[in-house]
């Protein structure tokens, strides 16, 4: 037996390593499981290379527990080591790679930070177990060999009996670390690891049945009971495939395996890039609905089938996150920190190509079947907003498939829409006043009043469409978007219908007084519009600019720099009308309609509200009797 001491030049890094990555000790796991597959696919390269000439028989990797022992064991039949090798890549290689990522991060506080922990490998073992034996048989024809090491720094190396070829890794857990003698939580995480590995993984057994070619009297096949190896992972999961060779219901079918409990996905996207970045990947478009409840962090990120994170921050455009499926890319650099990935040079040309990707394909799908495309928009028409608004680029590519849906539920183009209304929609400069309500149900009187003159009212009622709206304006200078309740309206339908009023000017001098003197509301201010007789007496508009601003003070939750400003309301008095004339003769008293007028005006804008509408209805019903 040879025993020796490894070489440690900074202190023992062994209870560093059990304390480092406290928070995070199940990737111990992932990095043993991945060594295996190593040995196990070095293995099948030589052998396909004829360099091995015995079977390889079984290559399937197994993990066992056993909980008297207290040890996890994972067995693989890979190309083993001698002792010669244990030394090399164990004593050597692998305890200085290991003492140079301590090194490395010992001064980050955050360690959720380091992604991946890729390099920590083999030593990892020593996070959840007090003692580490490697018991092993290399391919080449060598004496089995077992190394020991007790988490001191120093470990032994022995001759051992081992028929098979491969490496046991045997943990012997230790007492903080006993939960990794729980079988469902090593279920959980081969799962969680494993899912996808390219060798198949086993752990536990499961019961089958088959026929034994015998006859009961019924004459039906007699069945035997038998168990098999339960193997945990899909070897061959379909991002690894080529598109020509899945059909939809293959994407289905692994979107199923991903998120066994959601809904099917309206479609998807393959990666497959080889130059100058490694990608490959599925990703999946939810239906997702107007009320925002976007699950993210439903995006997991693989290396070479390994799982990394199912937090793609960073690395995939953040409006991407709401999609669905599995990104795996050996260039994306695993032991950096977050902020850090987002200058990396890889990562741009990855983020950059994800989102050209989504747009192609959305582009496609409009072009391919409109109707299919409008049906979706429901869903899409989210992650089409939130894209154009956070990236230009995909602003640009997918502006020809953004779709604008009115209130009568017609979609068209954000070119076509603009031609279709400029006609009738434009102002004195020629800007093309694009109408919209954010609440159909709230701003129904404007919107009949809209339509009724034949002018358009796009629905923006999504939570982003408010940026959405300023995004499409500062893109495009001839075009302007005011509220349908907003003081544009009238004027489209003033200029519209070209009427005069029927009141002399020092008749609609003193009908502008009859209502200041009644309406003490120093929120509105009064305004005279010759609209048609038959138009609404009066009715309540709101700047846009001013709705905005106050608006976005809400939003930003700042201090209420607006709150003493007027708001920017008008009382819009048809001069027109009927009532106009019998005010100004007296016929009807100012005094008291003016104020009956102006809380229906209100009403219509959802304005009127607790005591005064209190008021409204008590007297609505006095006048019943
Ligand atoms: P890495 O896997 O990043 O090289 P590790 O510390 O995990 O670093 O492992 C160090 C080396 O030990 C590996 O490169 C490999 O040569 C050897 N090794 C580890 N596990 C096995 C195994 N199960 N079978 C054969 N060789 C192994």
């Amino acid at each position: 037996m040879k025993q020796g001491s490894i070489k440690v030049q900074t202190e023992n890094i062994f209870p560093i390593i059990k304390k480092f990555l406290y928070s995070d000790q199940d990737i111990f796991l992932r990095e043993l499981v991945s060594n295996a597959v190593d040995a196990t696919q070095k293995l099948i390269v030589l052998s396909k290379k004829g360099d091995i000439k015995a079977e390889l028989g079984n290559t399937a990797i197994n993990i066992q527990l056993d909980k008297d022992a207290k040890t996890l064991t994972i067995s693989d039949r890979g190309i083993g080591m001698t002792a010669e090798e244990i030394d090399k890549y164990i004593n050597q290689i692998a305890f200085s790679s290991a003492e140079e990522f301590i090194e490395k991060f010992k001064g980050i506080d955050d360690k959720a930070q380091i992604i991946g922990h890729f390099g920590l490998g083999f030593y990892s073992a020593f996070m959840v177990a007090d003692q580490v034996e490697i018991l092993t048989k290399s391919h080449q024809d060598a004496p089995a060999a077992k190394w020991s090491c007790d988490g001191s720094p120093n470990y032994t190396i022995e001759e051992a009996i081992k028929e098979e070829r491969g490496t046991d890794i045997i943990l012997h857990i230790n007492d903080e670390s006993l939960e990794f003698l729980d079988e469902a939580k090593i279920k959980g995480l081969l799962n969680k690891y494993c899912k996808f590995l390219p060798i198949p993984i086993t752990f536990g057994e499961e019961s089958y049945e088959v026929e034994t070619g015998e006859k009961d009297k019924d004459d039906k096949p007699v069945m035997e009971k038998k168990t098999r190896p339960y193997q945990i992972n899909n070897t061959s999961p379909a991002w690894i495939k080529a598109p020509s060779d899945l059909k939809d219901e293959d994407y289905l079918n692994f979107y199923r395996e991903l998120h066994p409990m959601n809904e099917d996905p309206m479609f998807w996207i393959h990666l497959n890039v080889d130059f100058p970045f490694k990608l490959t990947g599925i990703l999946y478009f939810p239906k997702l609905k107007k009320t925002y409840e976007v699950q993210k962090n439903k995006i997991s990120l693989y290396s070479n089938q390994v799982f990394v994170t199912d937090n793609v921050e960073n690395i995939v455009p953040e409006f991407l996150t709401m999609l669905h499926g599995v990104i795996d890319s050996p260039d994306i650099p695993l032991n950096v920190s977050r902020s850090y990935l987002q200058s990396d040079s890889n990562v741009k040309k990855i983020t950059g190509h994800i989102s050209k990707k989504v747009s192609d394909k959305l582009v496609e799908l409009f072009k391919a079947d409109r109707k299919s495309y409008e049906e979706k928009w429901e869903s899409l028409g989210i992650f089409v907003k939130y894209g154009m608004l956070s990236d230009e680029k995909f602003f640009d590519r997918t502006k020809d498939a953004c779709l604008l849906e009115n209130v009568d539920g017609e979609f068209a183009t954000i070119a076509e829409y603009k031609e279709k209304i400029k006609a009738l929609q434009s102002d004195k400069d020629n800007k093309v006043i694009h109408l919209y309500t954010n609440d159909a149900e709230a701003q129904d009187a404007y919107i009949s009043r809209a339509k009724a003159k034949s002018f358009d009212v796009l629905k923006m009622d999504s939570l982003i469409d408010n940026h959405f709206v300023q995004q499409l304006e500062s893109k495009d200078s001839d075009s302007m978007f005011k509220r349908v309740d907003a003081d544009t309206l009238d004027k489209l339908i003033e200029k519209e219908a070209k009427l005069d009023s029927v009141l002399s000017a020092e008749e609609e001098e003193s009908l502008k007084k009859v209502f200041e003197e009644n309406v003490k509301d120093k929120n509105f201010s009064i305004e005279l519009k010759a609209l048609s007789p038959e138009d609404m007496p009066v009715m309540i508009t709101q700047s846009e600019w001013m709705r905005r601003m106050k608006e976005m003070q809400q939003l930003s939750g700042g201090m209420s720099f607006m709150g003493d400003f007027p708001g920017g309301y008008n009382l819009v008095v048809n001069s027109n009308h009927p009532i106009a004339q019998k005010l100004l003769s007296k016929e009807l008293d100012p005094e008291t309609k003016v104020g009956e007028l102006f809380d229906l005006a209100l009403l219509g804008q959802g304005m009127l509200k607790g005591k005064k509408l209190t008021e409204f209805i008590e007297r609505s019903m006095q006048s019943l009797v």
